[in-house]
């Protein structure tokens, strides 16, 4: 089978011949049919991200090992099933969820496998979805998908729109909530449609282009703020009722955005960080519990989260955007276009 691989962080991926993996136990091998580009594929290219002063955290610190082949977006057919390997069948359309762990944690014992201890995610420490094939370590990890579903929108679903929904969850909105959503790419738009759909709150997003605002508008989003033309933390007090805002969802997560966050905080709010845009933040220690602010962090979502989407995603509640496809030895292009911001929406690659 042909891999687009990593060999050497920053370097173009090379495609590969390698032996197409036979599955075994319970194991099933997938035909890759689209595989998602993400902003954290980036991160694996780049070989890090920025921590605290601006030192880079290293990949290979945290366990991963090159040459990689990433993807963690896949969506395909079954291709084989090991001996054990139940409830499917060969050319079943499936998605696969990525977030594996070794099962054994509190986390993975309690059905946050996203939050493993000892991650083993797909794409990330194993061979992932830039390929002709993939090889999942269990039947548990797919949701079967109906003949309708385009295969493009439902790769999404296992990272970028799982994401947003695992944010808006943590974010606990209730009816009438004024919730600020900031960053409207792909994640913040679907955060958007999802919000609408589920939560009744009030939803203002905040971006600094107009065209994404405009996008968050089609989207559900009731006001939009461009936080470059207008003052953002004068426009939330003035929306709110000088309350300020009930939940931030920072879709962002830099240090200039946070510490914007933190001035239209209303009593009580949740703060939920989901980007890596890296960085750090200065914290007024005595309003954290005189206001009672809540700050959540938000990694991914669950197999069951994944499985709700799927059934949103089928039932037409949610929509997710494609906006740019690309061939296997194109992967060195979807990443450097998705690097310098030129992918509106979301980019896939279709071995
Ligand atoms: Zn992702
Ligand atoms: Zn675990």
């Amino acid at each position: 089978m042909k891999s687009a691989r990593i060999v050497k962080p920053k370097e173009p991926l090379e495609i590969q011949e390698l032996e197409t993996p036979k599955a075994k136990g319970s194991q099933v091998v997938i035909k890759v049919q689209s595989s998602g580009v993400c902003h954290s594929d980036i991160h694996l290219w780049d070989g890090g991200y920025e921590g605290i002063e601006g030192q880079l955290l290293k990949t290979t610190d945290r366990g991963v090992k090159y040459p990689l082949t990433p993807g963690h977006e896949v969506a395909g057919v079954v291709e084989s099933l090991g001996e054990e390997a139940q409830g499917f069948i060969k050319n079943d359309k499936v998605l696969v969820y990525p977030w594996i762990g070794e099962g054994l944690c509190p986390a993975c014992r309690s059905g946050e496998e996203n939050l493993c201890d000892r991650p083993r995610s797909l794409g990330v420490y194993t061979d992932g979805g830039y390929s002709e094939y993939v090889l999942v370590p269990s039947y548990r990890y797919l949701v079967k998908l109906n003949d309708e579903m385009d295969i493009d929108a439902a790769s999404t679903l296992s990272c970028s729109a799982l994401t947003a929904y695992g944010a808006v969850k943590n974010a606990h909105l209730k009816p009438y909530d004024n919730v600020v959503i900031v960053g409207a790419g792909g994640l913040g738009l679907m955060a958007i449609q999802l919000a609408k759909a589920i939560t009744g709150s009030k939803i203002i997003s905040m971006d600094l282009d107009d065209e994404k605002l405009k996008a968050a508008k089609r989207n559900g989003a009731d006001i939009a703020i461009n936080s470059k033309k207008e003052d953002p933390i004068k426009s939330v007090m003035e929306i709110t009722d000088r309350m300020g805002a009930d939940a931030v969802i920072d879709f962002v997560n830099a240090s200039k955005t946070v510490e914007t966050d933190m001035q239209f905080l209303r009593k009580r709010a949740r703060l939920v960080l989901v980007g890596l845009f890296g960085g750090e933040l200065k914290l007024g220690l005595v309003s954290m519990p005189t206001r009672a602010y809540r700050l959540i962090g938000s990694y991914t979502g669950t197999l069951s989260d994944m499985t709700e989407l799927v059934s949103l995603a089928e039932r037409g509640v949610i929509s997710p955007l494609v906006s740019n496809r690309f061939k296997l030895n194109q992967a060195t292009d979807a990443l450097t276009m998705l690097k310098e911001g030129k992918i509106v929406g979301r980019g896939v690659i279709n071995p």
